[in-house]
């Protein structure tokens, strides 16, 4: 069942390594942004994982204080929406593509924290910001390629635990032997 539900968002790769790739990259540009979390999961059972009816959580980065990132989606925009998009960048940079709604949620998120109720258009996104979207991707691409190895190890090393979980201090330990 599980497996069934994973496969079934990417055939190619399996859903299950995407989900892994995408957790560990937000994980990763975590630590080199310094915002602190308590542990990094993926879900094997999304569907008892469930967000709403119709939607179910594949995993996540489980931040220590949603008040200190609200504050920091306030006051550094820039950073907390590159912690955001880390997720679906890392999963194209993998696997030359994202699953379905992976990049749409986390911007999702980071709108509401950031308090913009206009329609979701990356032009509101973009004034919000004052930077263009591309510049924004680029520098997150850019903060992925220079932690690849750290990304390769967490994203194997979440892959292979036995809960499909890590905590912060084993994902700084990686990032610290890693680069
Ligand atoms: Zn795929």
């Amino acid at each position: 069942m599980t497996d069934l539900f994973w496969d079934s968002l990417c055939k190619e790769h399996g859903g299950l390594s995407h989900a892994v790739v995408h957790e560990a990259s937000h994980a990763v540009v975590a630590i080199h942004l310094g915002v602190s979390f308590v542990d990094v999961s993926v879900n094997s059972d999304p569907w008892n994982h469930r967000f709403d009816e119709t939607r179910v959580i594949g995993g996540g980065v489980r931040l220590t204080s949603i008040e200190d990132f609200e504050r920091r989606v306030r006051e550094d925009p820039l950073s907390s929406l590159q912690f955001c998009l880390a997720g679906a960048l890392g999963e194209r940079a993998a696997f030359a593509h994202s699953l379905d709604r992976s990049y749409e949620l986390d911007v999702n998120l980071w709108r509401t924290l950031a308090g913009l109720r206009e329609e979701q258009t990356m032009e509101t996104i973009e004034r919000a910001l004052g930077v263009p979207i591309a510049e924004l991707t680029a520098s997150t691409n850019a903060i992925l390629k220079a932690r690849s190895s750290s990304l390769v190890a967490l994203a194997q090393l979440l892959g292979e635990s036995a809960d499909l979980s890590l905590t912060f201090n084993e994902v700084a330990e990686i990032v610290t032997h890693h680069g």
